[in-house]
């Protein structure tokens, strides 16, 4: 599943091939993704020029003078850069072409989302499906502080809380028990229960994992032109995720699994508390 590392690696690959383009067509082969792809995609879209490219959690957010294309990956979708024609093949659901430059969206699941929303329409951000997400990790008016108190208002475990993208987005499966792990915090610690100093030390955990994630995805950027379209995933080292059994990397005690509302958690018995 892309996480926000990956989606955000796909915004770098993307965005210096589409930025002052202007959407010639757009080819819809499937409709039926996640909400549907709307019928007047091609109507809205078409001569707009893209003016960013923008990331807001895991949505990908095209702009243009008269709205805004959004686009999710879901489960496996994909976006690639094609500067000359190619064959679509059975999963290529949306091609979003501006002249010689084609962006192409691949979704065997076909849990992903091809949306518009004019700007007529209002804020993008007062969007149902923005407005509810938790803050970007590495806005930086989200403080330890403001942090500490969004979890003092959650009594569920660390983790869970977490994974609910709020009071931050981003922080998927692996992201979490990794973080925890740095911080030295145990999954099953009750949010509210985390003092200051720790809230502190975790969201600099959180920053520090993803920024990894993403910075390794970094040499991955080209292969978004012309690829086969596969790349742009990326394997972190982990330090617990998938090592249960095997000895942790700062204190050598093996490292535990356990599910967490039915999701696999790793860590460490020694190291986190
Ligand atoms: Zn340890």
């Amino acid at each position: 599943v892309p996480e926000l590392p990956e989606v955000e690696v796909t915004r770098l690959g993307i965005a210096p091939h589409l930025v002052g383009k202007t959407i010639s067509a757009v080819t819809v082969r499937h409709h039926g993704l996640r909400h549907g792809v709307p019928r007047d995609l091609a109507r809205n879209a078409c001569g707009q020029t893209i003016t960013a490219v923008r990331r807001r959690g895991k949505y990908l957010l095209l702009d243009t003078p008269a709205g805004t294309m959004i686009i999710h990956l879901g489960m496996s979708g994909s976006l690639r850069v094609l500067t000359h024609a190619e064959t679509p093949g059975p999963h290529d659901h949306v091609d979003i072409v501006c002249n010689d430059t084609a962006l192409r969206f691949h979704d065997p699941r076909r849990f992903g989302a091809v949306l518009w929303h004019p700007k007529r329409a209002g804020l993008l951000e007062e969007l149902p499906l923005l407005k509810r997400l938790g803050a970007e990790p590495f806005d930086p008016t989200l403080t330890a502080d403001e942090f500490y108190r969004a979890l003092q208002r959650r009594h569920a475990a660390i983790k869970t809380v977490l994974l609910s993208g709020q009071p931050v987005v981003g922080v998927g499966n692996i992201y979490a028990s990794e973080s925890l792990f740095r911080a030295g915090i145990h999954p099953c610690r009750r949010a509210d229960r985390i003092s200051l100093e720790r809230c502190h030390k975790l969201l600099q955990a959180i920053r520090a994992v993803l920024k990894g994630a993403i910075e390794k995805g970094g040499s991955s950027l080209r292969d978004f032109v012309d690829s086969s379209g596969e790349s742009g995933y990326f394997q972190l080292e982990h330090q617990v995720y998938g090592r249960e059994g095997k000895p942790c990397r700062r204190c050598g005690t093996l490292i535990r699994q356990m599910r967490q509302g039915q999701r696999a958690t790793f860590y460490c018995p020694s190291c986190q508390k």
